[in-house]
């Protein structure tokens, strides 16, 4: 093993390792709207618990973007929202993996309160979490839950096999944008050549996670970019995403992903945002930032979260509303921020 692990988290992977044990029936899941994160750490996690003869779900608040959905495939019992809860009902352990938060389940916040078996949690979120009691593998400075999923396996000698491997390798090139973000440390691309060492193709990974768009994804992305707006003094900027376009263009909110990286990748911009109307009358407002700019704590009092330099918050009232409130709050938070 290429990488070392502290006695706390061997301790952490034994546990989940006397929890998750043939017998009993172990549902995953993870948070709405969920990511290549999300979804690669719960599919690498169910097919280690397979091999060792443990009946594993999944069950997730929202489905699966079909970007992702190769990487279901070989998984026959994947449950979507429909049957989600129902399944939640009949597990004797849940495991919430890319989330602490209980609000972030969604239509599975409740279930998942009530149940009363044990929640263990596998994250890197800055949280303190609101999830029922059960063990948890929580580690904030880990570039994605897929590298936790990946110690998992490493602590407690579990195979890496191709498929898990494949899983895990979407998780964390996801989350680091590709190895490229600040999150992407020496350990993450040891984990990473860990997962490569099984034989994985790492080309036809990224051309099924990043070259496999509806034409609509492109042409959304055009559109929200006309909208870009640049205030060069306090360092920020931020893209709109028109309301009605995501249908018009017959795409979902997962084409949406990396917009954000475009506000961000102007000279002197320090925070990025991408504003979008969700259902339900709220808005949601991705966060990113570079350096001193910390969107974990910008997002905090807006009740939202996330990390360091990539956070999301989600508030009630109309587009032009929330623009104003986040904005003026971005500016007066940016303000207070020397920069470096
Ligand atoms: P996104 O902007 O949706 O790509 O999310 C960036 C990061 O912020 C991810 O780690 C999310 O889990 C987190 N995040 C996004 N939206 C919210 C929210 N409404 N509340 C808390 N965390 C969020
Ligand atoms: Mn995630
Ligand atoms: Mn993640």
């Amino acid at each position: 093993m290429s990488i070392s692990l502290s006695n706390e988290k061997l301790a952490a992977a034994a546990v989940l390792a006397e929890l998750l044990v043939p017998g009993r029936r172990v549902c995953l899941t993870t948070h709405v709207n969920p990511d290549g994160d999300g979804l690669g750490s719960e599919v690498g996690l169910a097919h280690l618990l397979k091999a060792r003869g443990v009946d594993v779900l999944i069950a997730n608040p929202t489905v699966t973007p079909a970007r992702f959905e190769f990487l279901m495939r070989s998984l026959p019992k994947v449950d979507r929202s429909a049957e989600a809860v129902k399944t939640l009902r009949g597990a004797d352990v849940i495991v919430v993996l890319d989330i602490s938060d209980l609000s972030r389940l969604g239509m599975l916040s409740q279930t998942v309160a009530e149940r009363g078996v044990p929640v263990a949690c596998i994250d890197h979120h800055v949280s303190p979490g609101t999830l029922p009691p059960g063990p948890h593998y929580v580690d904030p400075s880990a570039a994605a839950t897929g590298e936790l999923v990946s110690e998992i396996a490493l602590a407690n000698r579990w195979p890496l096999t191709a498929e898990v491997a494949r899983a895990l390798y979407v998780a964390i090139m996801t989350d680091t944008g590709g190895f490229r973000f600040s999150n992407t440390r020496p350990r993450t691309l040891r984990i990473a050549a860990e997962l490569l060492e099984t034989g994985l193709d790492p080309e036809s990974i990224y051309l099924d996670v990043y070259a496999n768009a509806p034409a609509g994804r492109p042409r959304l992305l055009a559109e929200a970019l006309q909208t870009l707006v640049v205030e060069e003094d306090v360092g920020l900027a931020w893209v709109t995403v028109p309301p009605g376009a995501v249908e018009r263009h017959k795409v979902t909110v997962d084409d949406l992903d990396g917009i954000v990286e475009f506000p961000r990748s102007i000279a002197g911009v320090r925070l990025a945002m991408l504003f979008r109307e969700m259902s339900q009358g709220r808005v949601k407002v991705s966060l990113r930032s570079v350096g001193d700019v910390d969107v974990a704590a910008f997002a905090k009092p807006f009740g939202g979260g996330g990390h360091v330099h990539a956070s999301g918050v989600a508030l009630p009232g109309s587009l032009p509303e929330v623009q104003a409130t986040i904005l003026a709050a971005a500016r007066d938070y940016l303000r207070g921020v020397p920069r470096g």
